[in-house]
């Protein structure tokens, strides 16, 4: 069985056929953009942030089917999120996919449907590819390459 065979679940190929969120926003008054040089995935994420809470969140991009995947999931579960869930959630994330850690513990209960993605930790090269959107929505909450919303 092939690493793919492995990491192409069900969850993942969905998210692939019809990513969630997919679009720009117009109104957006958060947004970022993304690069993975090791796989060529881009990504732009796009955040409409009222009151510390992300009211709305899309994406756009092309990439591989985790990258594109791991981008639609993050946009479900952001939506609706302020800023410091947000920010838990990314270090959630991060810790799953890089560090040696049991998400079955209690302590990552807030991950939810995320946990999937925790299979990718077994292929290092394939790690980018699942974080890249996390470290986008991350760039875009903390105001780097923040759109001007001057009209
Ligand atoms: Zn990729």
């Amino acid at each position: 069985m092939s690493e793919l065979d492995e990491l192409y679940q069900e969850v993942i190929l969905d998210h692939n056929k019809s990513p969630r969120n997919f679009r720009e926003m117009g109104n957006a008054n958060r947004k970022s953009e993304g690069y993975n040089p090791l796989c060529g995935d881009h990504v732009t994420v796009y955040i409409h942030f009222i009151g510390g809470i992300i009211h709305d969140i899309s994406f756009k991009g092309s990439g591989c089917a985790i990258s594109k995947a791991s981008a639609s999931m993050m946009t479900t579960e952001l939506k609706g999120k302020s800023e410091a869930e947000a920010e838990e959630l990314f270090d959630d994330v991060h810790k799953m996919l890089t560090g040696d850690v049991d998400v079955e513990d209690s302590g990552f209960d807030r991950l939810g449907k995320l946990k999937i993605l925790s299979g990718v930790c077994k292929f290092p090269a394939r790690v980018k590819c699942a974080s890249l959107a996390w470290h986008t929505v991350n760039a875009a909450l903390k105001g780097v390459d923040e759109v001007a919303s001057t009209e």
